[in-house]
C-alpha cells in the first residue's frame, strides 16, 4: 500500500522529485501528468485554475455585450472555454438568459 507521503523518484536519473513538480530538478526530465499525485496551487493545470473576482466581473461584462458577447457566451458554454470555471459560468449565464427571455416573452404576450 503506497502512502500519500511516499517520496517520488525520477524515472530517468533516480533522484528524488519535489512534490508537485512538473520536471525533475536534477536532469530536467518531464514528470508525466498523473504520476505526480500532489496537486498544489503552483502545478494546478490552467484548465482548473480558479477565476478571480475581477475575472468573473470581466466575463460578466463580456457576456452582456449584445451579439459579440452572446456568440462568445455560446462558444464557451458548449465547451470552447479555456477554463472549466469559465465554461460553467458561461452555462449559468446562458440559463439566466433563457429564463429572462422566457419571462419577457410571457410579459410581452399577456
Ligand atoms: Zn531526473
Amino acid at each position: 500500500m503506497k502512502g500519500i507521503s511516499e517520496n517520488m523518484y525520477c524515472s530517468d536519473c533516480g533522484k528524488k522529485v519535489k512534490d508537485g513538480a512538473d520536471i525533475c530538478f536534477n536532469c530536467g526530465k518531464e514528470i508525466p501528468r498523473g504520476i505526480n499525485k500532489y496537486i498544489t496551487a503552483e502545478n494546478l493545470p490552467e484548465e482548473y485554475k480558479p477565476i478571480s473576482m475581477w475575472g468573473y466581473f470581466g466575463y460578466q461584462i463580456l457576456f452582456a455585450i449584445p451579439i459579440i458577447g452572446w456568440i462568445i457566451l455560446i462558444v464557451y458554454a458548449i465547451g470552447g472555454a479555456p477554463n472549466i470555471n469559465v465554461r460553467n459560468f458561461a452555462r449559468s449565464y446562458f440559463c439566466f438568459y433563457i429564463i429572462a427571455a422566457t419571462l419577457l416573452l410571457i410579459v410581452y404576450l399577456s
